[in-house]
């Protein structure tokens, strides 16, 4: 039985996991399931694939998690420090799906015992990219993408020389505003940017892809994890999503990855790899699709993607900064503090002020100078809000 651990559980990501481990229950042992306030969903799952151990981030969270699993045998525990512990299990493979740059410490700790680690998260690498990397190598453990268009190049990239790539595209949907007038963006609300055409999502990546700041963060997780020169990635808006990414080689051959949008393909590939399973996602009718549409990723539309760029361009802790503000200024949108174009302008603002001060930027990308940047990087965007405010 492979030992399994999901850090995330309770989200979308961590549901589809699930239900493609609840499909073949008898071939996994679930180490541990964490979650967040959903704890009542946590212990259901818990107990449902009788896990080792639940964990909650929240430490509020606990006593209700004691008393959902009471009875059970099965442990309890709350906090980061208790997640860094569960991370800590031997398991063979580990689902990294917690959303934002709090998903980073608890991946390193798996990839320091040597796990395959299949990598929904990617903040993780986005703000630390070669930190992943090294320690994946430093302890023979595997990093699989999870993000869709990231299996989809690695896919495409399988028994492939690297030298001989031209370049690599994602694509985008283009998100809730895609077909919006310019003019309107700035009026759009948090539950209209949450409404995603194509994909069913947690709700913080739904409005980071109608602010593009989604695909901002793919081109240079895309730059991280295949270490590929930023001049040779691109993004297009390609509204039906059934086409993930595609790679361009020397000889002119371009290999795109095509399926449903259905995150069980990605997991599911990065829980078989390196073979393939059967997968219960739809198969495609060509015929009846008819046709697949591109568009320009307009960088004055979607002004994350300039930015993304400028990261890339940067690196060092730039991309922790980026995150971080970004995280922040999605707060903000969400709780209608600022305006949906206002999300790029805090993001830009606080890479300029973070910037500006020695020594932020340019630290060696070590876990705790990138929890550092991430710091300074909210109360700067905090301070940013404020201002717009007053
Ligand atoms: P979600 O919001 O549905 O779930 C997030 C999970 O993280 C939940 O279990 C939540 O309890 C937990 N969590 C939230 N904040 C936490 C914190 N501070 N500490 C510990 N745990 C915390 O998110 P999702 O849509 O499943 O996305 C998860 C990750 O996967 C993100 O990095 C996202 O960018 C990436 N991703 C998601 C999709 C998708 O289809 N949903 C596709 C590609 C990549
Ligand atoms: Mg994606």
């Amino acid at each position: 039985m492979r030992r399994i651990s999901i850090f995330g559980a309770t989200g979308s990501i961590g549901q589809n996991t699930l239900d493609l481990i609840g499909r073949d229950r008898e071939a996994y042992q679930i180490v541990a399931l964490t979650g967040g306030q959903n704890v009542a969903q946590l212990a259901a799952d818990a107990k449902r694939f009788n896990a080792e151990l639940a964990v909650t981030a929240d430490p509020a969270r606990l006593a209700d998690l004691r008393s959902a699993l009471a009875g059970t045998g099965i442990e309890a525990a709350a906090g980061p420090s208790a997640l860094l512990d569960a991370a800590s299990r031997p398991a063979d493979w580990v689902m990294s799906c917690i959303v934002g740059s709090a998903g980073l410490a608890p991946g390193l700790r798996a990839l320091e015992q040597g796990a395959s680690l299949a990598l929904a998260n990617k903040e993780s690498m986005v703000c630390a990219g070669p930190l992943m990397l090294a320690t994946a190598r430093a302890h023979d453990a595997t990093i699989l993408p999870v993000d869709s268009e990231h299996s989809a190049v690695f896919q495409a990239l399988i028994g492939e020389d690297i030298a001989t790539v031209e370049r690599v595209i994602i694509t985008a949907s283009g998100g809730a505003f895609r077909d919006w007038p310019l003019a309107d963006l700035a009026k759009a609300t948090p539950e209209q940017a949450a409404q995603h055409p194509n994909w069913d999502m947690g709700q913080r990546i739904t409005i980071d892809s109608a602010s593009m700041f989604n695909k901002a963060l793919e081109l240079i997780e895309t730059k991280e994890f295949f270490q590929i020169d930023p001049s040779r990635i691109e993004a297009v808006v390609h509204p039906e999503s059934m086409i993930h990414a595609l790679v361009g080689f020397t000889d002119g051959a371009l290999m795109a990855h095509v399926g449903p949008p259905d995150m069980r393909h990605a997991i599911g590939f990065a829980l078989h790899y390196p073979d393939r399973k059967s997968l219960p996602v739809e198969r495609l009718d060509l015929v009846a699709l008819g046709q697949f549409t591109f568009r320009s990723a307009d960088e004055t539309r979607w002004p994350a993607l300039r930015l993304a760029r400028g990261v890339m361009a940067t690196g060092g802790l730039s991309g922790a900064v980026f995150n971080a503000a970004k995280e922040r200024a999605l707060d903000g949108f969400i709780d209608k503090r600022i305006g949906f174009q206002q999300i790029a302008s805090v993001v830009e603002e606080v890479l300029s002020r973070v910037s500006a001060q020695q020594g932020h930027i340019d630290a060696d990308i070590t876990l705790d100078n990138v929890m550092n940047a991430d710091h300074l990087a909210r109360v700067r965007a905090d301070e940013i809000m404020t201002e717009l405010e007053g």
